[in-house]
Formats: C-alpha cells, structure tokens, sequence
C-alpha cells in the first residue's frame, strides 16, 4: 500500500564537503579554487600550534588566536578589525562550534569567504545560523553570508579530542538529528539523513571513548557530525533545544547541557511523535527512543544531572517560565508544569 508523503519545503544550501582522513592535504588547493590570496586563520589558543602545522603552504595574511566560546562581542570586533587591516579575503577556521562562531562572526559584516576545518561535533560548520553575545545575552540569526563555502573534515585532526568532550559534542549532534526528525518544517531528505547521522553517531562514540585515537571511529563520528549539522541547517529546532538555550543563559557548559537534557525532551515529546521516536529506535538499536538515548549517555561516561554541570534547583521554575514564554514550534504543546517536571527529572537525572 502506498505511504502518502507529507507536503514538504526544501532548500538545499550550498556548502562544498571535503571529506577523508588525511584530507586536510587539500586544503592549500580548496583556497586556491575560491580565488583566496589573503587568508586569516582562525583558532583558540589551544588548537593554535595545529592550524601553523597544516597552514604551511597557504597564503596567510595573518592570525588570530584568541577564539574562546561564546564568541563575545569585544573579541569578534578586534577579529573583524584584523581582518579588515590585514585585506583578508578568506578566514580558515580550524576547531568547534566557538572557533567556527568567529569566521561567521566576521563573514556576517564582511562577507569574506569561510572555510570550516571541524574538529568536533556540533556542526556549526553546516549551518548559517550565527550567535554573538554581549553584557550576558547571546545574540542569534540566520544569514547566509556566514554559511562556510568549503568544509574539511579530517577525522585525522580529531584524534586529540578528549574524549568526554567527543561524547558530549556527539551527543549534541544526536539532539541536532533527534529534533530535525520532529522538526514542523521537516522534510524527507532531511530525516534520511537524521536518522543516518544518529545511526553513525550512537555506533561510533562508545568507541571514540574506549580508544580515541581510532581513525576508523572518529570518521564515522565525524560522518554523523556532518549529517547533523545538514539537519540544523534547513529545518527549525524545538523543545530540547529551547531547553538548552535557556539553561545556557544560566552559565551551564553548552554539549553536556544538551546530553543531559535530550532524553528527558524526549519523553516529553513521545507521543506526540511517534514516527521520529520509532525511526530512532531502529538508528539506536532500542526498544524505547527515550530511554535508550539516556543510556548511551550513560555509558559513556558523561554527567547525568543538570545538578553536576553547575544548575541551581532554585533556578528551575525560572527556567522553566523562560521556554514557555517564547517557546520554538514543537510536537507537544509547550506548557509550564510539564516543562517543570522535566527539567526536575534532568536535574536529578532520573532515566526517563
Ligand atoms: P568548542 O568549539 O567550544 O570546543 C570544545 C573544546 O574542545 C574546547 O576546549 C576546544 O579547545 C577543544 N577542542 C576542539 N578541537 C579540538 C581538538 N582537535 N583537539 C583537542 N581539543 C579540541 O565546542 P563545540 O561544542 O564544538 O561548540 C560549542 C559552541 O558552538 C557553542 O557556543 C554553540 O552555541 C556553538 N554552536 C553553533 C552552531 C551554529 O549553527 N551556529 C551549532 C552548534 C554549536
């Protein structure tokens, strides 16, 4: 019998994927394709020595190191500054989600050319969605100006990501792939690819954990990551990750607030999607969608309790008004008592 296909909207973005072990080799010839002469390199202090190895044979105009997260306003206005002074026609940012923050931050007012190298999982490097904060309050919006042209995924380059912080990314881009498989505005290509990205993701971590230096893990994470971030790209978030921006504005580190939380968004959201949580199910190889999202968590070895990351229990019926007031489209109706009980359940980490 024939399954009716819901009306849908794509909109394919146009990004160019490099993708391989090794294949940051190609990046000298990915700048030259984008015409680049002047190129500005973009890192945290941390990844700083890495991005000299690998930038040996490109035309650098100059760097700036100081990426940190949150991409603050002050450090993104001496980084659009640089750039400026230095006639940069193209930023190369190697590191997470905060470095990547940076070459958007500054492609949004130049519109200088981006080219993403990720080394972790978020996938920011997919989307063009980009965020600032100043005086506390993060600033967010969509523009495709910050959209990177060209990504590198070298899994090669993720072999020295610590492992908690491995999981806790690949867990954020599981709750990318969870919500874009409810999303209101979803589509079939996107699910596709959601359902795939949790396949990889729930496949790979546990043994990016048991053994980080495993090329053969870190490319399948680093394939799921890449499929998550397509998922955020094009179709809108909802419950779990209004959550997890709420309880950021609480000063709550961004992956493991997103592993804590998922599960619990999940459950609340059950029901109400139904096909999403039986197309999890069979990406993570469990019987309850919820449940089994929670114990992979678990097992690898990431804070369960928004109580161990920093959350205050007096801060939680603050939080909870804070989603209900402007909340993102979501399967089930977005109501304060619920939203209450399940941020209790998070902060005591109870498995859902
Ligand atoms: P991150 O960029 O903050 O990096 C996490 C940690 O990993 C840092 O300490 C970093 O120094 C370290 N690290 C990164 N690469 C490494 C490597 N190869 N070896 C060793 N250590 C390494 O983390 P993230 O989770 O990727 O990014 C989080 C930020 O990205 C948040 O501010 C979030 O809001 C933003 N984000 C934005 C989007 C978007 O679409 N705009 C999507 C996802 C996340």
């Amino acid at each position: 019998m024939a399954v009716p296909v819901r009306p849908f909207v794509y909109d394919g973005l146009p990004s160019r994927v490099v993708f391989g072990p090794g294949s940051i080799r190609n990046l000298p010839d990915e700048v030259t394709r984008l015409g680049a002469k002047r190129v500005v390199l973009i890192s945290t202090p941390g990844r700083a020595a890495m991005v000299r190895g690998i930038a040996t044979n490109l035309p650098v105009a100059g760097t700036f190191d100081k990426a940190v997260m949150h991409t603050p306003i002050e450090l993104v206005n001496e980084a659009r500054a640089l750039a400026k002074s230095l006639g940069a026609d193209c930023c190369v940012t190697v590191g997470g989600g905060s470095t990547i923050g940076f070459g958007k931050a500054i492609a949004l007012t130049s519109g200088l050319a981006v080219i993403a190298v990720p080394t972790t999982y978020s996938g920011s490097e997919m989307t063009t969605i980009w965020g600032t904060s100043a005086g506390g309050r993060k600033q967010t919006g969509r523009d495709p100006r910050v959209l990177p042209k060209t990504v590198i995924y070298d899994p090669q380059l993720t072999l020295e990501l610590p492992p908690a912080t491995s999981a806790a990314s690949g867990m954020n881009a599981i709750a990318h792939c969870v919500e874009a498989l409810y999303a209101h505005d979803g589509n079939p290509i996107i699910s596709l690819m959601a359902e795939e990205g949790i396949r990889a993701l729930s496949r790979s971590l546990p043994a990016v954990a048991a053994n980080p230096a495993d090329v053969a893990s870190r490319s399948e994470a680093l394939y799921g990551a890449w499929l998550a971030g397509c998922t955020i790209s094009t179709t809108s978030v909802a419950l779990h990750h209004k959550l997890c921006h709420v309880l950021g504005g609480f000063g709550l580190p961004h992956a493991e607030t997103h592993s804590i939380v998922l599960p619990h968004a999940m459950r609340y959201n059950h029901d109400a999607a139904a096909e999403a949580m039986a197309r999890i199910q069979k990406a993570i190889q469990a019987k309850d969608a919820a449940a089994g999202i929670y114990d992979l968590a678990k097992r690898l070895g990431l804070p369960m309790r928004l109580a161990d990351i920093g959350m205050k229990e007096a801060d939680l019926e603050r939080a909870a008004r804070i989603a209900v007031e402007a909340p993102y489209p979501n399967p089930r109706k977005v109501e304060y008592a619920p939203v209450l009980e399940l941020l209790h359940y998070a902060y005591e980490g109870r498995r859902p």
